[in-house]
């Protein structure tokens, strides 16, 4: 209002004398019109009720005196009576129509006129005449009441309420709307609903508006809504046009808005710990399967790569049974119901198919989990194939050392005795000269046993590589030696071609042996009905040299081939099907090279190693 000299009582007490100057202005007037008439002051509060008011309203003069527009027409209707009030102040004065609320609660419609009170320059209060409409709204009566319950409903509700114009604009918010967000009424008349939606949410409302005003009801949205404070809240929305019935128009949206930031939150942090939890697993070596009623949900890399699949999909939704070797089904299934018996249960070893239809061995675990937020059993799978290779390994080895171990101290035993036995021999010699040849024989043949002997003993001695400049003819001789007894049995003639006899070589003797005995041994097993193993030894360049093992033996077929360098891959009984794994190694370890070509007439072993 006009800035003012006198306070809003003083104005009261004016307004009080002047009408009492005047009496004419107001009683003869009033009294017998059957609209009520009335003043109210700048502040609401009803003054000088005619007797018709005190009839449509069913209060007394006295009690409406006591009374505000709000109490006598609800917050809304009020709101509506002083929106005009301001106008007529500023000298617009338009009928329009409000309600009231009669004694008895029902709600009487009236059509108002007022204009303002003016004093000197002052504006005192406003005149007031209300025409009873009811008759006229009695077609609209049902929607009255409507609008009545409407009223009471939202401005008691604890939830969040709106309603707005076609563009958005506000026209009502419920207390609690206001409440939950912190603003005041004033702050948000005038302004639109799109002001508080978050930039990120505001094409979402948008199009939900353009669907509203096509008169559809909105399904329920989220959207976040600015606080007074400056932060913002998660709210669910369900909107509803309003149509005027005169214009078939959208005239009103009404928004019933809930906070959901509690259930945001909830959500946002089960997203994060599932999120953490994909993490680790999606990074742990072990394999990972999630399972809800038996039934595969998720699934990480590593547990791909051990059933051999190469996508999720071909996992995803399979009974985990499926995988499972009918041996071990019934233990499952009882690990699993200790398990939610509330037991823990430890890792066990089971057989599983991979796709390819392979048997792995595996060991498994079972812990209870959630998994999107439903109980699921969370499998932790470890191959353990390698682990028991590598028992068998250590198995085997322990094997072989006791085997060479023996076999060193057998040489040591046998050595001693035959000193003695060439003592006598030579003694012997001397005396029965007639027997030299038989002699001869006698000694060279023990002389092959005592070079055995010392090979023996070179060989089982456990030594770390230990590489000197050595005589690749000379090794290869030893090895002959060594092998030409167990050849000789089996029918089998060892062949050597040298193509020259200088190749230096910078080796670990001992380790080269092993490698050629194990390729004659191989040989020699391959041939039971004996033949011919040659020997030989080329240069290759300047600065390599060529030695092959050729074998007539029965050959290796071909899905054998790609395999013989796998430790223990055999096809022998009492084979241990680590000699072509540690002899490629060796070869490696000297910078050379292994290669094994065959065919159904034998085999072919070939050795690249450099010269020294
Ligand atoms: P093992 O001799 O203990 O079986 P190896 O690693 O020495 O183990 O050999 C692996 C396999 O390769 C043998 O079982 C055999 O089937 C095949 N193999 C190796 N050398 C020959 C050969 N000269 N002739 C035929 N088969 C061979
Ligand atoms: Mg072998």
């Amino acid at each position: 209002m006009n800035s003012s000299t006198f306070s809003f009582k003083e104005k009261t007490q004016l307004l009080l004398k002047y009408l009492e100057v005047n009496p004419y202005h107001y009683k003869s007037i009033i009294d017998c019109t059957p609209d009520i008439v009335f003043v109210i002051d700048i502040e609401g509060r009803i003054i000088k009720p005619n007797r018709a008011f005190e009839k449509l309203s069913g209060y007394s003069s006295e009690e409406l005196t006591q009374m505000t527009l709000q109490n006598l027409m609800g917050s809304k209707q009020a709101d509506k009576f002083l929106h005009h009030f301001q106008l007529a102040l500023k000298g617009s004065l338009e009928n329009f129509d409000c309600s009231i609320i009669h004694s008895n609660q029902n709600r009487v419609a009236l059509n108002f006129t007022h204009f303002p009170v003016v004093v000197g320059s002052e504006i005192l209060g406003v005149y007031g005449v209300g025409k009873d409409i009811t008759g006229i709204m009695h077609s609209r009566k049902g929607l009255d009441e409507k609008e009545f319950l409407y009223q009471l409903l939202t401005s008691n509700s604890l939830g969040m309420i709106t309603s707005t114009d076609s563009d958005g604009n506000f026209i009502y918010f419920s207390p609690a709307f206001l409440r939950i967000l912190g603003y005041t009424p004033d702050e948000l008349l005038g302004t639109t609903s799109f002001g508080l939606i978050h930039i990120e949410d505001f094409e979402k409302a948008r199009k939900n508006l353009t669907h509203l005003l096509n008169k559809k009801e909105s399904g329920f949205d989220t959207y976040r809504v600015r606080k007074k404070n400056g932060g913002y809240i998660w709210v669910e929305c369900i909107c509803k046009p309003l149509i005027d019935s005169n214009t078939n128009h959208v005239k009103e949206i009404i928004s019933v808005i809930r906070d959901i930031s509690e259930r945001k939150k909830a959500e946002e942090d089960i997203r994060n710990s599932e999120a953490r939890y994909r993490n680790i697993i999606e990074h742990t070596p072990d394999a990972i399967i999630v399972v809800k009623d038996s039934i595969i949900v998720y699934t990480n890399d590593t547990s791909l790569e051990l059933l051999g699949a190469t996508t999720k999909d071909e996992l995803q939704n399979k009974s985990v049974f499926d995988f499972l070797h009918n041996e071990y089904i019934a233990s499952a299934q009882r690990r699993i119901h200790q398990l939610k018996n509330g037991q823990t249960v430890d890792f066990k070893d089971y057989k599983i198919y991979r796709l390819d239809g392979n048997i792995l061995e595996v060991e498994v675990k079972p812990v209870i989990t959630v998994f999107q937020n439903e109980p699921a059993i969370h499998l932790i799978i470890r191959d353990i194939s390698k682990k028991i290779q590598t028992q068998q390994l250590l198995v085997q080895s322990e094997k072989l050392t006791v085997a060479g171990q023996l076999a060193a101290g057998i040489a040591h035993e046998i050595r001693n005795p035959l000193t003695a036995i060439k003592g006598f021999l030579q003694l012997m010699e001397a005396k029965l000269t007639d027997y030299k040849t038989y002699f001869d024989i006698i000694t060279s043949e023990m002389e092959r046993i005592e070079i055995i002997l010392s090979e023996l003993l070179t060989l089982a001695k456990p030594q770390d590589m230990k590489f000197v400049k050595g005589d690749i003819v000379q090794i290869l001789e030893n090895v002959k030696t060594l092998i030409d007894t167990q050849a000789l049995m089996n029918n089998i003639e060892i062949i050597t071609l040298y193509e020259t006899n200088i190749f230096s070589i910078f080796c670990d003797e001992n380790q080269l042996k092993q490698v050629f005995i194990n390729f004659l041994k191989n040989s020699i097993e391959a041939m039971p009905k004996g033949g011919k193993i040659s020997v030989e030894l080329q240069s290759l360049g300047f600065d390599k040299l060529k030695l092959l093992f050729i074998d007539e033996g029965r050959g290796i077929p071909d899905h054998i081939l790609n395999r013989i360098y796998e430790p223990f891959f055999t096809t022998k009984e009492t084979g241990t099907g680590l000699g072509l794994m540690i002899s490629k190694q060796i070869i490696e370890n000297h910078n050379g090279t292994l290669h094994i070509r065959s065919d159904k007439k034998g085999t072919i072993v070939e050795v690249i190693l450099p010269i020294f």
